[in-house]
């Protein structure tokens, strides 16, 4: 047995501090290690020589003394036990908060990455469709449409889709080649990356949905097995493979923890359930693209509720005396407490949580390209409807600029007839792999006063694409004609820029 493995210092930062780090463990332990301190009295590290001495099977590294398999299978068993007590048992589900795992996601399709991605409580990290080309093979065959009689045309459109992207790309990087000269002091190795995003940009809306994608996902067992329920549920078989896949590769970290994920009827049944409450004809007609935020729910006096909020958070009185006192206030005095309360601010500092009081919701009609970048903020709640052809589609500035515009449109309209094929023979959920992301999609976006501020800085700063910028800046000018002093602290960048990225 190695000693090592028996020492503290091989799995804490240090042994007489009353802070420190772990590391070396697995996962599960570090759970278990936590949860030992809802109750029992002794501290971590008297915990941890325990684990060690009973469990040190389940410690990387650990070479066994005699039957290595079966003292292994007891110290699991030891865990599974401890966790089916405290995790089902106990319905202290939030132990298994403590337990992370990284796990790296290849070659799924953007419709499954958006599905995994909905989950709020977990971190991301993905292939950029601003940075990163694709090549013509770069889809994902959607398993049922693969499986039936329309595979071909499936295939054809995506294929097409992608080869019409080809051209506009090489189109775009030579013109933003003439167009852009290399500042002195600039590699060349900047210059070809600024040209080459330049028309990633524009090329970026003929990307089928079924563009193969790679992303970083980091999450608790708490959330992943939340996540894996919900994919495990879902109506298209990419996305039930990829809740196999994600499983299989999760228990290898965190056994115990994910066990329970499984197809859940409830989840399954809800769109069903709800179908015949749906009329086709009551839909409103769509919205036009240079206008796709509107400001649909909020208070009744914003920004009296969020004076009182921030006088509430200083301590000045109870609530309800607070938002009488504020309510009767010129409305130029709720303003100016809001300035007091945002000023001084840095780049990044994000305005107080007193912000967090009042809440809006902004229907966005927008295309699935600035959807994708839209749909990763967390701090809110999201409402999408699947992505169709009801809300027409975008066409970059771009496409016209370099010739291909009478191409661009007929890609367009050849996959819209495929998906209406598609639609009919499976559902509007497969058939949308096929649409790029240039068609407009209808999202319900609901979040508080301090993460609308995070969202419009964010997404209206330069760096940002076009599309979401201008999405962005609809949010700000629906907010501003609605509740300017509200607006009026936060920061927006409402410029046009021809080349954002030089
Ligand atoms: C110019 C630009 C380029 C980008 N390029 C890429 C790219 O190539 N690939 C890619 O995957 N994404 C990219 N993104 C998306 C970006 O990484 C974020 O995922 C996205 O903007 C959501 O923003 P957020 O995480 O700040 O905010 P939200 O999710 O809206 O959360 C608001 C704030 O809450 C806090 N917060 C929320 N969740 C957590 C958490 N789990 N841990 C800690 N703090 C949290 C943070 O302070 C965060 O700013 C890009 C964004 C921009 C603007």
């Amino acid at each position: 047995m190695s000693a090592h493995l028996l020492d503290l210092s091989t799995y804490c930062t240090n042994l007489d501090q009353p802070v420190f780090a772990l590391h070396e463990l697995p996962e599960e332990v570090v759970a278990v290690l936590f949860a030992y301190y809802s109750r029992s009295p002794l501290p971590l590290r008297d915990n941890l020589r325990r684990v060690l001495a009973e469990d040190l099977a389940l410690m990387p590294g650990h070479t066994p003394t005699g039957d290595g398999a079966a003292e292994y299978a007891a110290a699991e068993e030891r865990a599974r036990a401890f966790h089916e007590k405290w995790v089902v048992g106990y319905g202290h589900g939030s132990v298994a908060e403590h337990a992370v795992v990284h796990l790296a996601v290849e070659e799924i399709s953007i419709v499954a990455s958006k599905a995994l991605e909905d989950c709020r409580l977990a971190s991301y990290t993905e292939k950029s469709t601003r940075y990163v080309p694709f090549d013509t093979e770069s889809y994902v065959r959607e398993p049922t449409i693969a499986a039936g009689p329309l595979a071909s045309l499936y295939d054809e459109t995506c294929r097409d889709l992608l080869s019409t992207y080809g051209r506009v790309l090489a189109a775009s990087e030579a013109a933003a080649r003439a167009e852009i000269e290399r500042p002195a002091g600039w590699t060349q190795a900047r210059y070809d990356s600024v040209c080459r995003s330049q028309a990633c940009d524009v090329a970026r809306y003929l990307l089928p949905a079924a563009t193969r994608t790679n992303l970083g996902l980091t999450i608790n067992a708490r959330s992943l097995e939340h996540t894996l329920t919900k994919l495990y549920s879902d109506d298209l078989g990419e996305i039930r493979e990829l809740a196999g896949a994600l499983h299989r590769e999760a228990a290898v970290i965190v056994p115990t923890l994910v066990k329970y994920a499984a197809p859940n009827a409830h989840l399954r049944g809800r769109r069903a359930a709800v179908e015949p409450w749906i009329d086709p004809q009551a839909d409103a007609p769509p919205v036009p693209a240079t206008n796709p935020a509107r400001l649909v729910a909020g208070p009744a006096e914003p920004l009296s509720d969020v004076a009182a909020a921030i006088l509430f958070e200083a301590g000045a009185g109870a609530w309800t005396t607070l938002r009488t006192l504020v309510a009767a206030w010129p409305a130029e005095r709720q303003a100016e407490l809001l300035t007091a309360y945002l000023r001084d601010r840095e780049r990044f500092d994000a305005p107080g949580r007193a912000l967090e009081q009042v809440t809006f919701s902004f229907e966005l009609t927008l295309d699935y390209g600035a959807y994708r970048d839209v749909q990763r903020h967390r701090m809110c709640t999201q409402l999408g409807q699947v992505l169709d052809c009801r809300h027409g589609y975008e066409t970059p500035p771009g496409v016209a600029a370099v010739g291909l515009v009478d191409d661009y449109h007929r890609a367009l309209a050849a996959s819209e007839a495929a998906w209406e094929r598609l639609a009919e023979a499976h559902g509007p959920a497969a058939a949308q792999y096929v649409l790029p992301l240039a068609w407009r999609k209808r999202l319900l976006m609901t979040a508080n006063l301090r993460e609308w501020h995070h969202f419009i800085s964010l997404r209206s700063g330069r760096q940002g694409h076009p599309s979401y910028r201008r999405v962005a800046q609809d949010c700000w000018h629906e907010l501003h004609r609605a509740h300017p002093a509200l607006a009026a602290g936060i920061r927006v960048d409402l410029a046009d820029y021809d080349q954002a990225r030089a």
